[in-house]
């Protein structure tokens, strides 16, 4: 057997789900080890919920495997798993008692209990639980959870911290192989969460079982988790440790849901050395000299200098006072950065910026290109992401020209190309958007923002779904409905050729 498999309590291969022409979870691909905390993380509707579903067996992956200790369980009903789900409301029972909510899925319990008859043969008989061992079981699930002595007690006399725990009490009385939670904290006011969170990781120790816990709480992740698995859109964008996920953002949107971070355009000018807000600096990361990339710096990584000791220098914007720290916002060139320091500063002060290699983690940039499958609908128009645009047709054929409002070659003959596939690129810096529906050719919902320095970066989704890439230099707010403005000359055309 590989050894690999044995220790991999859980594996996903290959999974996704879609509802309809939805895809809520894409291509996830996932190992976790026995007795190891996984936290699924993401934004609202990125598919966490979905993930764990399947996993419990209450949805069924549209393709791809679970394998539980190397067999493959996709099929298997959710009581035929060994797993139990605690879920954010806690769903007790409010006419039981706690004993009786503990004890509920126990006095269902059959249990194989072996005989031997006369003739000395071995007999398996299925039998329920005897009260004895019930109300021991219960006892040590209440001991978990720090409620020892709560048997008698009403639900509804319970805050919901003490609900919780009675939820997650009667979830591991069971002793399930593993526990899938799914935002249980979700309900709790800051401070019981924050004594909760320490509860569950003293918990998962003292059990030694498996748990999968979702949430959209950064903080929450890197506090409880042996491992994170950061998703986006139904994607998994990085699998980590914490440390490995804070420290090294392999996207944009990892470094930027996860803690705060100062993120810039910016082109590798030489080996290990990267350009950004108008200076070069020595980085770690090698990548090939001309790439444009996107550089993440946390605020805690920046020093405040004197101005002859810095890389950079700019003003003192604001300075707000956080309790254990300042935070420093300058303004160099056209560029805001954001500085994390114990020491404070004055407005407008002119002061220098030290960043050391380290501190500076370098990630390709995703694309400065919108890229679009398209149709030719007029001699002037290109239909793509849900809109129709004008565009220059000449481009598409190389001696071919324009008279007449047709395409017409050196003979004079006409090209019909309506219905004609093409491959629309556009580059981000062309996009603009407007809130005033008319003005563009399309339109969409703002369905992610990125400050980076001196603009943001935006991605639009339209109704089918396409996404268009584009920089703006003011804050505009996630949902916004806007409209998307190409120019003409901003539409680069090429021939598709059919995958036939
Ligand atoms: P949240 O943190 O808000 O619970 P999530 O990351 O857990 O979000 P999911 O609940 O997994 O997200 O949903 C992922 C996407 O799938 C969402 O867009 C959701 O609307 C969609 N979805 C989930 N269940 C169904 C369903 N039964 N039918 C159609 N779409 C669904």
């Amino acid at each position: 057997m590989n050894t690999n498999i044995a220790e991999n309590i859980i594996e996903l291969k290959g999974i996704k789900k879609y509802y309809d022409n939805f895809m809520a979870v894409e291509d996830f691909n996932l190992e976790v080890k026995k007795g190891e905390f996984v936290t699924f993380l993401g934004p609202s509707g990125c598919g966490k919920t979905t993930t764990l579903r399947m996993i419990a067996g209450f949805e069924l992956p549209s393709e791809g495997q679970i394998l539980l200790n190397g067999n493959d369980i996709s099929n298997l009903p959710p009581n035929k798993r060994p797993i139990n789900t605690v879920f954010q409301r806690y769903a007790l029972f409010p006419h039981l008692n706690v004993f009786d909510n503990i004890a509920f899925g126990l006095k269902l319990k059959t249990v194989n209990v072996t005989y031997k008859n006369n003739a000395g043969d071995a007999i398996v008989r299925k039998e329920k639980l005897s009260k004895k061992e019930i109300s021991e079981k219960v006892k040590r699930a209440l001991e978990i959870v720090d409620l020892e002595g709560f048997e008698k007690r009403d639900i509804s006399t319970l805050s919901g911290g003490q609900q919780q725990r009675i939820a997650i009490a009667r979830a591991i009385v069971n002793e399930p192989e593993i526990l899938l939670l799914d935002e249980p904290l979700g309900a709790l006011d800051l401070k019981m969460r924050k004594e909760m969170q320490i509860e569950l990781k003293s918990m998962h120790e003292k059990l030694g079982i498996t748990f999968i816990y979702v949430t959209h709480d950064q903080e929450e992740a890197l506090t409880m988790s042996d491992k994170v698995v950061v998703m986006c859109d139904g994607m998994i964008q990085q699998i980590g440790t914490p440390e490995e996920i804070y420290n090294e953002p392999n996207t944009v949107f990892v470094a930027d849901f996860i803690g705060e971070s100062n993120i810039f355009n910016g082109k590798m000018s030489g080996k290990k050395k990267v350009r950004f807000c108008g200076e070069e600096f020595e980085c770690l990361d090698d990548l090939p000299v001309g790439a444009d990339v996107d550089v993440v710096i946390r605020p805690e990584d920046i020093e405040m200098t004197a101005v002859e000791n810095g890389s950079i220098t700019g003003y003192v914007q604001s300075v707000i006072f956080k309790g254990m720290h300042y935070e420093i916002t300058v303004k160099s060139g056209k560029n805001e950065i954001v500085i994390k320091s114990t020491k404070s500063a004055n407005i407008n002060d002119f002061l220098g910026l030290k960043i050391e290699p380290e501190g500076i983690h370098v990630i390709h940039a995703e694309t400065n290109i919108n890229i679009f499958d398209g149709v030719i609908t007029a001699i002037d128009k290109v239909a793509f992401a849900d809109g129709e645009f004008e565009c220059d047709v000449t481009q598409l054929y190389p001696g071919y020209k324009m008279y007449d409002n047709m395409l017409v070659d050196t003979e004079g003959n006409e090209l019909n190309i309506v219905g004609t596939q093409v491959t629309v690129k556009v580059p981000i810096a062309s996009v603009s958007m407007s809130d005033d529906i008319e003005v563009g050719s399309t339109d969409g919902h703002i369905v992610s923002l990125i400050y980076k320095g001196d603009h943001y970066h935006y991605i639009i989704r339209t109704k089918s779904e396409e996404d268009i890439h584009l920089h703006d230099p003011y804050l505009w707010n996630e949902e916004d409905h806007v409209s998307i403005v190409i120019p003409k000359d901003a539409i680069e055309l090429s021939l598709r050729v059919s995958e036939e």
